[in-house]
């Protein structure tokens, strides 16, 4: 049987094959290559063309038995692979922690807390506070201004709730003497709140007031949320969260 002498399309080696061939090995290089032949090629060496093997192999070929550039390739590659799952395991590992990472920049103390901080969270409940309670009081005016008493950091390892209490002195528009004042105690509920560049300003939503309502003159229907005192407050909205929660309170 006549051999066909074809150059090795990989290393320039003489390769040879029969007509009967459908694929050949360079013994030089160890490539394998598929023989595609075109008949209508008058000479019998460029009947044949040398394809690089497209299957699973070629891959296996260069992993067994190819050249020192592709040796050096699949090294960059498997490393590639190992630092991308080593990088996995990691991330895994502090994932699985990830309940105490989170918690991390959630806002667990008062002082986690900026100056700053206080600032928003007595804005952004000024403003709640009159969103919830425009027009429910028609004889009685607020005095003066929203007076932070306290603030409770209620939070699990999962999240978090701030409720800053504001004491809010309404008096009547009519009869401003003492006996007509309603002081309340307005409760305003944040969750999730976390803090980032020593600021909560970005993670810090709509409050929402956290209050049956507390009515201080019926017969008007004159009212505002809140509650008469500080007690009763704990009692009816924070005391709920004693079982699941870790109070903090400033
Ligand atoms: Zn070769």
């Amino acid at each position: 049987m006549k051999l066909i002498e074809k150059e090795c399309p990989n290393c320039g080696a003489s390769l040879s094959f029969t007509k009967e061939d459908t694929s050949c090995k360079c013994e030089y290089c160890k490539r394998e290559f598929e023989i595609e032949r075109d008949e209508n090629k008058k000479k019998l060496e460029e009947q044949f063309n040398l394809l690089e093997l497209k299957t699973p192999l070629k891959i296996f070929s260069y992993i067994t038995f190819g050249t020192f550039i592709s040796h050096f390739i699949v090294f960059l590659f498997v490393f590639a692979i190992i630092v991308f799952i080593s990088f996995n395991i990691v991330k895994g590992l502090n994932d699985s922690n990830s309940i105490f990472n989170d918690n991390t920049n959630f806002v667990t103390t008062a002082s986690d807390l900026s100056n700053n901080d206080y600032d928003t969270l007595d804005l952004n409940s000024r403003i709640t506070i009159l969103k919830e309670t425009t027009g429910t009081t028609t004889e009685y005016m607020v005095k003066g201004d929203y007076k932070r008493e306290k603030i409770y950091i209620i939070s699990s390892k999962k999240t978090n709730i701030l409720i800053p209490v504001y004491k809010v002195v309404y008096e009547n528009v009519f009869d401003k003497s003492e006996e007509f004042k309603h002081t309340i105690y307005i409760p305003v509920e944040y969750r999730n709140i976390k803090s980032k560049n020593n600021s909560i300003a970005f993670s810090i939503g709509n409050g929402r007031i956290v209050a049956d309502e507390y009515y201080f003159n019926l017969e008007h229907s004159d009212y505002s949320y809140g509650y008469p005192d500080m007690d009763t407050l704990y009692e009816k909205v924070i005391k709920q969260y004693e079982k699941d929660y870790k109070i903090v309170e400033k």
